[in-house]
């Protein structure tokens, strides 16, 4: 699950896109609400935000605290109407990253950023009002404080502030006695709930309450009069006349008598509904896949965090981490119009057909889902569930007038909390859904400790690889082809070992699928080319008769590799080893795997002049006739076949006549055979009675270093120089 890229450090925002943008700010805000700035004033002061939007959304590392101090900065400039709000930060997630970032305002490294500006924004706009309100508050409850000890002069004035204050104010305001009766509310108040004042004097104010908050709401009241608190700030829901919910942010204070007797309460209210909504929006976009409406990652790993840190060690939890099978195909082929909508069904299949036993699915990006088995009674539960998803999934989908038939396959993981944390948790998963696409699709499977543990010992490997090449860990040995006939070696193959400084010698087979996965296959075997190649070079000029032939082995990725020719010609130029003497192994499956391009760059290879062999054949299911217009010289027999030839032997009969049968086949071709994995005299026998022109194996001689080879070149007095 890859992080959002960020942007690239030291990037540039479009000067001029930011400015267009700072114009279209200052216009809506003068068509949205009293501006107490000139219209340039206006424009001057949001393209200075709007710079350090611009800046923030570049940063590095990012913060999206400026957006924070934009947002209190509006509020100080007294930019306070709700629909100024929503609009600047409707804008910062519709048009400001494709004003200021106009080359890539898409990525998802920026799209993640611009939401982290929003929230800020609104989380700035939102404090620093809620500051605003508090201070006004302040200021009308000292000028009525001070009526307590001043003289009648002194009095008069602050009660006429007090009223002045309270007529003219935005805020809601309300004096109540101190049985919760209203006494007065200014304008503003009885705007806020839809009713005239006159009609809200007198009655009771926890009528006006919501239900759930009228309680709570009585409760304050009798703590400010029985002096347990002098002040109280509550969110607290209310009743418009019409019936609407308005959310106020309630600030009641205790007017006393001189004598300090509780005298009445008020009460100031800010209509805080849309800032509320507002913040629930975005709480939700935060927290939801925008396209299928899903719970995004953040939500999922804020839920998996809280199963763990509320359940019991003995709770058990479970993942089904599912992924669509092949759906960038369809994506590529379709386009992403119609990939998107079959999102949008998947999703909401996974949605109904789960979600009624209280699991949640989330979108954790691309064509992943994740479903989360919270209180799970077993590996069976979860194992039922993911059924479940994959049956819904393989519905037929009709998107337009396409039907689309998809299969997923999903990673299953059930166990205690105990012992496992979320991370764990989702690596297992990861891998586990690899193993499922690996055993070939539509289905789930289990995790399985052990092959996680193997699993773990590949990727070590892996990361390591590039570094053991550097330090030389890698060595060639090489393997004597003998001509059956007169037991002469006419070849040797090239077999490349790892020295792992702590694992010891390692085969082949446990890391050339690795260096084929990473890509290092391509330096790996160029290094492995070269060796054999310096050697062969030395062996012709010490052995010139034996024409000593160097078969190296080419894996798929070398083949599809559009320099190989390049690469091998350099490298026989470089040794000095001529292009005749040198065999290239390519496996038949390598070779099944191949089209197009490679089957060109093998003709280019024959061309150079070097031979062309047909590795381990007999294991894939290619034909001979396609083979045949293939520039191939040699054919190697695979071990399985090899293996059921032995002299007496009732049951060999089969394998003799097949052998015999591809012998005949490749001779007619004009393609040599080479046996491998003979091990046995017998077989030995066997194989030249059937007229196969060379062997290798263990009854040859077993891989060994270049040194040994030499030796026994020198031993059979191959045609020794002078
Ligand atoms: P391969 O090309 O078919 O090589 C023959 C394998 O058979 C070698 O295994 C060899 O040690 C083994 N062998 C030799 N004699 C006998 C025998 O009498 N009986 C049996 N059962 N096996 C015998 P090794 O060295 O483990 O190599 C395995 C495979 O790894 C090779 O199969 C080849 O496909 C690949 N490989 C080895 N070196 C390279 C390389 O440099 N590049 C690439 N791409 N692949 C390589
Ligand atoms: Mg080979
Ligand atoms: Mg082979």
């Amino acid at each position: 699950m890859p992080a959002p890229v960020p942007p690239a450090g030291g990037e540039e925002f479009s000067r001029a896109g930011v400015h267009r943008y700072a114009q279209q700010w200052a216009g809506a805000v003068a068509r949205l609400g009293f501006v107490p700035m000139s219209a340039a004033e206006t424009e001057r002061l949001l393209t200075v935000h709007s710079v350090r939007l611009a800046q923030a959304l570049l940063a590095e590392p990012f913060s999206a605290e400026p957006a924070d101090d934009v947002g209190r900065a509006l509020v100080g400039a007294h930019l306070t109407a709700p629909a100024m709000l929503d609009w600047s930060v409707r804008a910062l997630g519709n048009g400001f990253a494709a004003a200021v970032l106009p080359e890539r305002p898409d990525s998802p490294g920026v799209r993640h950023r611009v939401t982290q500006l929003q929230g800020g924004l609104a989380a700035g706009f939102a404090r620093a009002l809620r500051e605003l309100t508090f201070s006004q508050q302040e200021r009308i409850s000292r000028s009525a404080w001070q009526a307590r000890d001043e003289t009648e002069q002194a009095l008069r004035d602050s009660e006429a502030r007090f009223r002045a204050v309270f007529t003219g104010a935005a805020l809601g305001i309300g004096i109540a006695d101190t049985g919760g009766r209203i006494m007065d509310v200014n304008q503003a108040f009885a705007e806020m709930l839809g009713y005239s004042v006159a009609e809200l004097r007198d009655t009771d104010v926890t009528s006006l309450c919501h239900p759930e908050d009228a309680e709570p709401l009585a409760e304050l009241y009798r703590d400010l009069v029985e002096g347990k608190r002098e002040t109280a700030r509550v969110e607290k829901r209310y009743y418009r006349k019409d019936g609407d919910v308005v959310r106020t942010d309630l600030a009641l204070s205790l007017i006393r008598h001189d004598d300090g007797r509780p005298r009445f309460i008020v009460a100031m209210a800010e209509d805080i509904t849309e800032r509320y909504e507002l913040q629930q929006r975005l709480r939700f976009q935060a927290l939801h896949d925008p396209l299928t409406g899903l719970p995004n990652r953040t939500l999922f790993f804020d839920r998996l965090a809280a199963v763990f840190a509320d359940g019991e060690p003995a709770d058990r939890v479970g993942l089904c981490f599912l992924d669509l099978d092949g759906f960038k195909a369809i994506n590529d082929s379709l386009g992403h119009d119609l990939g998107d909508r079959l999102l949008v069904v998947v999703a909401r299949r996974l949605a109904d057909s789960v979600s009624g036993r209280g699991h949640l699915v989330a979108r954790m990006g691309g064509d992943e889902f994740v479903i989360l088995v919270d209180g799970s009674g077993g590996p069976q539960e979860v194992i039922d569930v993911a059924e479940v998803a994959l049956a819904t999934v393989a519905r037929p989908v009709q998107v337009g007038d396409q039907q689309l038939e998809v299969s997923a396959s999903i990673g299953l993981v059930e166990g205690p909390l105990a012992g496992t944390r979320p991370a764990e948790l989702m690596k297992a998963a990861d891998a586990t859904l690899y193993w499922a696409k690996a055993d070939g699709r539509g289905r789930w499977a289990v995790y399985d400790p052990e092959r996680g543990a193997r699993d773990n010992t590949r990727a070590g490997l892996a990361a390591v690889l590039p570094a053991a090449l550097e330090r030389g860990e890698f060595t060639v040995d090489y393997q004597p082809i003998v001509a059956l006939a007169d037991g002469s070696t006419r070849a040797v193959e090239a077999l490349v070992r790892w020295r792992h400084p702590e694992l010891g010698l390692l085969g082949p087979d446990q890391f050339i699928g690795l260096a084929e996965e990473t890509g290092l296959i391509v330096r790996l075997g160029r290094w492995v080319l070269h060796q054999a190649c310096a050697y062969g070079s030395r062996w012709r000029r010490e052995f010139p008769d034996s024409r000593l032939v160097v078969s190296v082995n080419l894996a798929v990725r070398q083949v599809n590799d559009p320099g190989v020719v390049d690469m091998v010609a350099d490298v026989l130029a470089e040794t000095g080893f001529p292009a005749e003497l040198l065999q290239l192994e390519i496996t038949e499956s390598a070779l099944m795997a191949t089209s197009g391009e490679p089957v060109r760059s093998l003709r280019r290879l024959a061309a150079l002049g070097v031979r062309l062999a047909i590795d381990d054949f007999g294991t894939g299911y290619s034909n001979l006739a396609y083979l045949r217009r293939l520039p191939f010289h040699t054919l190697k027999l695979a071990a399985p076949f090899v293996e059921g030839i032995r002299t007496g032997d009732p049951l060999a009969l089969v394998d003799e006549r097949i052998v015999d049968a591809l012998v005949r086949l490749a001779h007619a071709l004009g393609l040599s055979v080479t046996a491998e994995a003979v091990e046995t005299s017998g077989q030995a026998d066997r194989l030249r009675a059937l007229t196969c022109d060379t062997g290798q194996g263990l009854y040859f001689g077993a891989p060994v270093a270049a040194d040994e080879i030499t030796a026994r070149l020198r031993e059979s007095g191959s045609g020794r120089a002078g």
